[in-house]
């Protein structure tokens, strides 16, 4: 059976077990949920240790094999016009829902009371001091980790790609022997790197199901019911984005079926969903879109791990809806040059938002904080936020993989989606 339907099987099997599970169940005395969360972690535990590995020989592997210095600029500068064009596009989608369908406004009255804050604001304030990728000065001092090795533990991926790229950069320079036998023992790496990543892909059935079983035990699906009109505002634009502005792109600009690459990215994107993080879903989306889409090895090498890393539509339009939906539901006015503000901001943390989950959230203590209302107030979301996640993390990763399309095309890549995903090997 095909990998992407024994996911969507064991997805549906696991609502079906978390349904009937309470947090309380047990299993030969052990808690059930424990169980769950073991299965889940294993899988996540499995698909991080092999990223840092992977991007970075990916990466530097991609840029020894570049070829001319200028090609190395054309595609870092089309990677970084896409990025940003199209989390400009997210955030507009999710301004103007939000302020269309105004979701802190119950009644014509400001939700705030109505839906009190989640009784463990306080610890998810304390969680998240702290890991920094928020603010703009954290950003940029991501780029250039004093300690790689601590960059790694933190799972800090900026400063190692950057840290790859300078130093695929000087490889490409270093002559004669010396300086072939490390590209290609890099290059071994990085085989190898792929070959790990789709021995793990094959458990992805066994550890979305402990990842989807466990949110339903915890998340359930009443939990949803007073945000329930933020909810469907915050689904609507993320699937106006991903399924029109998106799906459009592929369709004008690359001239090939959306649909066709749906189907190639469906494992990544599934992993995506259940994990709520983009990093873990990179290997996934690395082996579908240079094995099943037909991207090649160059562009899938450097447009993914880059775009994993700083490209996030699904982010920045939730930062700045999060941020709509407090401010209204505080009875709070909006102007014009604050909106813009908000804009500005979201796209900018949406880059130094690291690829986990619940990442953003960090991001949008820190808007909140300009704006003037109080970090507590996303309290407020945090109900809803996992299953959000889940969505806004699918979105990420389908941008990232329709700009490795577009980025391939613009490059006059021919084999790209020309054939059935079928065709391939997963
Ligand atoms: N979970 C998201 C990701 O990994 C980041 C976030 O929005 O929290 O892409």
């Amino acid at each position: 059976m095909k990998l992407h339907n024994q996911i969507f099987i064991s997805m549906a099997v696991a609502a079906l077990f978390g349904a009937f599970t309470t947090l309380e169940s047990q299993i030969f005395g052990v808690p059930v949920i424990a169980v769950y969360d073991t299965i889940g972690q294993l899988f996540i535990n499995g698909l991080q240790m092999i990223v840092v590995p992977l991007i970075t020989s990916a990466m530097i592997s991609s840029l020894t094999n570049l070829g001319e210095g200028r090609d190395l600029g054309r595609l870092g500068g089309k990677s970084v016009a896409y990025y940003m064009t199209t989390s400009l596009i997210a955030i507009l989608i999710g301004v103007a829902v939000a302020n269309t369908f105004t979701p802190g406004v119950i009644n014509g009255e400001p939700a705030g009371d109505r839906l009190g804050l989640a009784d463990n604001t306080a610890e998810v304030l304390a969680r998240i001091e702290g890991r920094g990728a928020g603010d703009f000065a954290g950003v940029i001092l991501q780029l250039l980790p004093a300690n790689l090795l601590e960059a790694a533990v933190k799972g800090q991926l900026l400063g190692l790609i950057v840290f790859s790229l300078l130093f695929g950069y000087f490889l490409r320079q270093v002559p004669g022997n010396s300086g072939q036998a490390l590209r290609d023992a890099i290059d071994g790496l990085y085989q190898t790197m792929i070959k790990l990543t789709m021995f793990i892909i094959r458990f992805t059935p066994i550890g979305v199901f402990g990842l989807i079983a466990a949110t339903v035990t915890r998340t359930g699906l009443a939990a949803i019911q007073p945000l329930l009109w933020f909810f469907l505002c915050v689904l609507l634009a993320l699937l106006l984005h991903s399924a029109v502005a998106l799906t459009l792109l592929v369709r004008v600009l690359a001239k090939r079926s959306p649909l066709r690459l749906a189907r190639a990215m469906a494992p990544a994107l599934l992993t995506a969903f259940s994990t709520a993080s983009s990093a873990a879903a990179l290997p996934l989306n690395m082996q579908s879109i240079r094995h099943r889409a037909g991207v090649s090895k160059r562009t899938t090498s450097f447009v993914l791990p880059l775009g994993c890393t700083i490209n996030m539509d699904g982010t920045a339009l939730y930062e700045c809806m999060v941020v709509l939906f407090i401010a209204q539901a505080y009875g709070l006015e909006l102007s014009f040059g604050m909106q813009f503000m908000i804009v500005f901001t979201a796209l900018l943390t949406s880059i130094g938002v690291a690829s986990i989950p619940a990442a953003s959230l960090v991001a949008i203590t820190l808007i909140l904080g300009i704006v003037g209302l109080p970090a507590q107030a996303i309290g407020l979301v945090l109900v809803t936020d996992r299953l959000l996640d889940m969505c806004r993390t699918a979105v990420n990763v389908w941008s990232d993989g329709v700009a490795a399309v577009l980025i391939a095309r613009s490059e006059g890549e021919q084999d790209v989606l020309m054939r059935e995903p079928e065709a391939a090997n997963t």
